[in-house]
């Protein structure tokens, strides 16, 4: 009796991890992701803000929460990713962190924007090239760079281990997996890339793909059409 009182008082620190803030932005849908930490700094991934109000809603959103912007990161640089890079690199001065392999995309966006009738500004200041396996630190909290192509040749995910997700771009969505048909796509590269890396997490595992719903890593194993048939 007395011993299960004290353990009551045990000390019971939570990690820190962290939370999850999700915008959907442009005619294509996109998901940009900012993630931020105890102390409201955050990392920004996939900024597809295209329309001016849509820029001025990420402004708000982070504003209003009071977050202080150090990080931007790519997934990928397909046009609907990097539509705000510029826009976050002139309103917060954040230098852009991407794959080398995603260096010759990201140059192709703006003459895809053409092509799509989505004409944009390309951000044009310095590059960070990240490589898998590095940890990327937003105070304490990491995230684990996972290189996961097959979509695009230079797909990078952000697994938050202590936050049980992770960001995977364009690669696995909820009953779906990206296309392969671009430059630099192959569906067995992709199916490849999300048994080794998203389904070994464990299954409760979320995953925040590029576009539309969030999902886990247990339903996808279960009902996810385009994996099984590996
Ligand atoms: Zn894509
Ligand atoms: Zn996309």
């Amino acid at each position: 009796m007395h011993l299960a009182h004290r353990s009551i008082f045990k000390s019971t620190k939570k990690p820190s991890m962290l939370t999850v803030k999700s915008f959907t932005f442009s005619p294509v849908q996109e998901n940009t992701y900012v993630l931020y930490n105890e102390h409201n700094e955050c990392c920004i991934i996939d900024p597809g803000c295209y329309f001016p109000e849509e820029r001025e809603e990420l402004k708000t959103g982070i504003e209003k929460t009071g977050l202080t912007p150090v990080l931007l990161l790519n997934t990928h640089c397909h046009l609907d990713h990097v539509f705000g890079n510029k826009f976050v690199h002139d309103t917060w001065g954040l230098t852009l962190h991407l794959h080398e392999k995603e260096k010759p995309v990201l140059d192709f966006a703006p003459q895809s924007g053409l092509m799509y009738q989505l004409p944009f500004d390309n951000y044009e200041g310095p590059l960070v090239y990240l490589k898998p396996g590095n940890l990327i630190k937003i105070g304490e909290d990491e995230l684990d760079i996972r290189f996961t192509p097959g979509h695009s040749p230079g797909s990078i995910s952000f697994y938050h281990e202590a936050g049980g997700f992770m960001i995977g771009g364009d690669v696995l969505f909820n009953g779906s997996v990206g296309r392969t048909d671009l430059p630099g796509g192959n569906m067995s590269t992709l199916v490849n890339s999300i048994q080794t890396q998203f389904f070994t997490l464990p299954d409760e595992t979320k995953v925040y793909s590029g576009h539309g719903p969030v999902t886990t890593v247990g339903f996808e194993k279960m009902n996810n059409p385009f994996v099984k048939m590996y």
